[in-house]
């Protein structure tokens, strides 16, 4: 894991938020390759949600609502993590952290990073939800908080989308946007951060329907991120225990990675029930239950729902593409990146800058830039080059030599493959393009 974290800040994908300042804690910032592969991820959830289905609309709700949603929600009085102190090192835990030893509160309990024994506090609950003040006036009444999750953005708003969609039950509300938590244990790099991207689908069904929606909604997420090329053995579903269930959920699935530090949850497909309609509707005093036109019924519909969050699908992606290789004796660091989600489609150098060749070489990449993000690189020797558009996982490295400026071809080479093709230069678009949607 250090090394892909090294590597991330190194090629421009990761860096820690105001580093120069010592850095704050669990918060990052996505360099010019990581803001390029995120941007495709999300992209890529975008039109597979919202566009290539008739019965998904899309939604961007604002961080800040409205104070009652959270207590209509429970995130008020539930969203919260047992936590214990070290009255010696003040440091803070969850109480289910596994360097615990003993029970928190007794004598037997030995502080993780102190090792003092006995100095661990019973656990208290400590409510996650970022708390801010709307106005000038800091007191009880202006209390307001950044969303901990996009979700109730959407149920707020499904009567609004419902009726200018046109929309009939089933359907489903998208939605790609940041969520807080103020959490205790993060780390991991990006896995457990402060401040997070999720892309969330709320799919409204009737009940009695929801069990065979499930069904269809896990198939459908596992089957996209096989498509974005992550290594299906690494990837498991984990079925909620009754003791993990959330206190809204009948039935959940996790999407578990298996990350060089273990098996881990990036996504989840939840059954949330009526719960949350239900609980808003009582909390709104506005009727949010749904005519049938065909049948007269009347029902709160129930949600599945979809949640992934874009930071961890990106690190997903990073992990899996990350491949260290022996290549005739000297170790190469590549990243495999399904070309359509690479930051950089390609890497455009002049083999030498004399001749006619950066001429050429800008020209090209001048071409290649209407349609692709595209890098032009003219320093250092042409294997130094190669290698750090590996370690960017840039799919194709495009080498103007002494024969390019004679017959106009250049040569094509492949990052997996390192198999180099002639391609004329008028026809490098199409090669490209081509082969991004192959
Ligand atoms: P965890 O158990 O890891 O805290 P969770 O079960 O609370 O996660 P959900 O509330 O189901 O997570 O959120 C859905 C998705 O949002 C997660 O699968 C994850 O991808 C993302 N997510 C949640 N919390 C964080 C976080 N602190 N940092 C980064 N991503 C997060």
């Amino acid at each position: 894991m250090d090394k892909l974290v090294s590597l991330a800040k190194r090629r421009g994908f990761v860096f820690q938020s105001s580093e120069i300042y010592g850095g704050l804690g669990s918060v990052w910032d996505y360099g010019p390759l990581g803001v390029e592969l995120k941007k495709n991820i999300k992209e890529r959830w975008w039109r597979s949600m919202v566009h290539a289905r008739e019965d998904i609309e899309g939604l961007d709700a604002a961080i800040l609502m409205h104070p009652k949603v959270w207590e209509a929600s429970g995130h008020l009085a539930g969203f919260a993590d047992p936590l214990v102190d070290c009255k010696q090192c003040k440091n803070r835990f969850r109480a289910d952290d596994p360097r615990i030893k003993g029970t928190p509160g007794q004598p037997d309990a030995q502080c993780p990073v102190c090792g003092t024994k006995g100095s661990l506090t019973a656990p208290r609950q400590f409510n996650l939800m970022f708390k801010t003040f709307m106005g000038p006036v800091e007191d009880q009444a202006a209390v307001i908080f950044l969303r901990p999750e996009t979700a109730q953005g959407i149920y707020v708003n499904y009567l609004n989308v419902l009726q200018s969609s046109r929309q009939k039950i089933p359907f489903g509300i998208a939605q790609i946007g940041k969520a807080f938590r103020n959490e205790i244990t993060p780390g991991n790099f990006t896995f457990r951060t402060r401040e997070f991207e999720q892309m969330e689908m709320q799919f409204f069904v009737k009940p009695g329907t929801d069990g065979e929606w499930l069904e269809r909604w896990r198939a459908e997420r596992m089957q996209w991120l096989v498509d974005l090329g992550i290594r299906p053995e690494k990837l498991r579903f984990h079925q909620h225990t009754p003791q993990e269930l959330a206190h809204y959920a009948k039935e959940a699935y996790d999407i578990e990675y298996e990350f060089p530090f273990g098996w881990h949850e990036f996504e989840g497909v939840h059954n949330r029930t009526d719960f949350d309609l239900a609980r808003h509707q009582q909390f709104s005093g506005k009727k949010l239950d749904y005519l049938d036109a065909g049948t007269n019924e009347r029902y709160i519909p129930y949600v599945i729902e979809t949640s992934a969050g874009a930071d961890r699908t990106a690190l997903v992606v990073l992990c899996d593409a990350y491949t260290e290789e022996d290549v005739e004796g000297e170790k190469r660091v590549v990243l495999r990146f399904q070309p359509s989600l690479a930051p950089l489609k390609a890497a455009v150098f002049p083999l030498v800058n004399k001749d006619g060749m950066p001429e050429l070489a800008r020209r090209l990449y001048d071409m290649l830039r209407q349609r692709f993000k595209v890098f032009y690189d003219d320093g250092g020797s042409i294997g130094r080059r190669y290698r750090r558009q590996d370690e960017a996982g840039t799919p194709f490295g495009i080498t103007v030599d002494g024969q390019s400026t004679q017959d106009q071809t250049v040569t094509v080479r492949d990052r997996d493959t390192l198999q180099q093709v002639r391609v004329a230069s008028d026809r490098l678009t199409d090669y490209v393009t081509d082969k991004l949607a192959g």
